[in-house]
C-alpha cells in the first residue's frame, strides 16, 4: 500500500456526462490506471460522435445518449451493478435523480454536479445515509478541503474557498453588465464547460460552491468564506479550532480532484499532473469578493442561508438566465437581476421531499422565463 490505495480487483466506474470537459478529463485519468479501474458505463447528452469513440476505446457494459433514451439511462448507469463509483458530471438539475439513486444503491458518488447538492442537500445526505452511499466532491475547492481535513475532521472550524475571480475580476460594473458571451467564456485559469464558466464570470458558481460546502462538510454559513485568488494555485483553506490553517495547492487542473475522488482517502502515484514548482508560481495574491458588483454571489449565499427551497430556486433561476445569456438573448447583467427577482418573489418552504424541491425548481424556472422575456 505504498501509495495508499489497496491492491486488488479493479473498481468499476460509471461516468455520467462522459463527453463533457469533466468526463473527458476523467477518461484521461483512468487511461493511466487501467489496472485499477474499469469503465462500466458511459452516458452523454447528445454527443454521438465522441461517445462512439469512447465506446470503442473502453468497451463499457452500458453506453448511451440521454437525448435518445431519456433520463432513465442516467439511473440505469448510476445503479449499474458493476459500478462501484459513479462520476456524476451531468450539468445542472438534470443530475439530481442519478445522484440520489446511486447513493441509495450504496455507490460512491464522485460529484461534479454541484447543482444536485444545492437543490436538495438534505435529501442527498439522507439518501447516502439510507443506502450506505458516499459523496466525494470533484469540485477543486471542495476536494482541497477534503484533502486538508481527511484524518483530522474533528477540529475543523472554518473553510475558505478560493475564487479565481473569473474574466471580469477587475472590470468596472457597467462594462461587466454588457460583456459578450465570448468574453464570459474566456476564463483566465480554468478550461471548463460553458455553463460553469459563465457561472464563474458572474460569481454564481462561488455561491453554489458555498452551499455545496455547507452540505458536504456540515458547517454553518458563517464558517464558509470565500477569497479571490487570481492565480488559482491554492484551491481551499481549512482553519482549525486552534487557528492553524492548512491549504491544498497545485497548478490548476481538474485531473487531480477527479483522481482523488476515485481514490480518497488513498492516493495513487502517476496522477499525470504537472509537478508543483513554487518558483514558477511566483507571487500569490488575495482579494475580497466585490460583492456590490457580483450580485449573483450575494443573492446565492443569501438563498443558502435562507435554506429550504430557496437554494433550488436560486439554482433554477441561474440555469435559466445562463441559458438565455449563452443563446445571446440577454446581456450578462441580466443574470444577477433575474436571480434577484426570482428570489424576491420566492415563497420558501422546508425542502422536505423531492416533490417539494421539484415544484420549487419548476416555479422558479417559470418565473425566471417571465422575467427574461
Ligand atoms: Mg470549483
Amino acid at each position: 500500500m505504498r501509495d495508499g490505495v489497496a491492491e486488488g480487483a479493479s473498481r468499476g466506474v460509471a461516468i455520467l456526462g462522459s463527453t463533457g470537459s469533466i468526463g473527458k478529463s476523467a477518461l484521461a485519468v483512468l487511461a493511466r490506471h487501467r489496472d485499477r479501474f474499469r469503465v462500466v458505463a458511459l452516458t452523454a447528452r447528445d454527443n454521438r460522435a465522441v461517445l462512439s469513440q469512447q465506446r470503442v476505446e473502453w468497451s463499457p457494459r452500458l453506453a448511451g445518449l440521454v437525448s435518445e433514451r431519456g433520463p432513465e439511462l442516467l439511473i440505469e448507469a448510476a445503479t449499474h451493478p458493476d459500478a462501484d463509483i459513479v462520476l456524476n458530471a451531468v450539468v445542472g438539475a438534470a443530475g439530481l435523480d442519478a445522484t440520489l439513486a446511486a447513493l441509495r444503491a450504496g455507490k460512491r458518488v464522485a460529484l461534479a454536479n454541484k447543482e444536485t447538492l444545492v437543490m436538495a442537500g438534505d435529501l442527498v445526505r439522507a439518501a447516502a445515509a439510507e443506502g450506505g452511499g458516499e459523496l466525494v466532491p470533484v469540485d477543486s475547492e471542495h476536494s482541497a478541503v477534503l484533502q486538508c481535513v481527511t484524518g483530522r475532521e474533528s477540529g475543523m472550524a472554518r473553510l475558505i474557498l478560493t475564487a479565481s475571480g473569473g474574466p471580469f475580476r477587475a472590470w468596472a460594473a457597467e462594462r461587466i453588465a454588457r460583456a459578450t458571451v465570448a468574453e464570459a467564456l474566456n476564463h483566465p485559469t480554468w478550461r471548463m464547460g460553458s455553463k460553469v464558466t459563465v457561472d464563474s464570470a458572474t460569481f454564481a458558481n462561488k455561491a453554489l460552491e458555498v452551499i455545496e460546502a455547507h452540505f458536504l462538510f456540515g458547517l454553518s454559513y458563517d464558517a464558509v468564506d470565500v477569497v479571490v485568488h487570481p492565480q488559482s494555485i491554492i484551491h481551499g483553506f481549512v482553519e482549525f479550532c486552534d487557528g492553524s490553517v492548512m491549504a491544498q495547492m497545485g497548478f490548476p487542473t481538474m485531473e487531480l480532484p477527479i483522481l482523488y475522488a476515485l481514490t480518497h482517502p488513498g492516493r495513487l502515484a502517476d496522477s499525470g499532473v504537472r509537478r508543483f514548482d513554487p518558483v514558477a508560481v511566483g507571487a500569490m495574491t488575495f482579494e475580497p469578493v466585490r460583492t456590490d458588483i457580483f450580485r449573483a454571489f450575494q443573492a446565492g449565499v443569501a438563498a443558502g442561508r435562507a435554506g429550504g427551497t430557496a437554494p433550488a430556486a436560486f439554482n433554477a433561476a441561474n440555469e435559466e438566465a445562463v441559458a438565455a445569456f449563452l443563446a445571446g438573448a440577454i446581456p450578462l447583467g441580466r443574470i444577477a437581476e433575474t436571480i434577484e427577482r426570482v428570489l424576491q418573489a420566492h415563497r420558501g418552504e422546508p425542502a422536505r421531499d423531492l416533490e417539494t424541491v421539484r415544484a420549487a425548481d419548476q416555479r422558479a424556472r417559470m418565473h425566471a422565463r417571465e422575467v427574461l422575456s
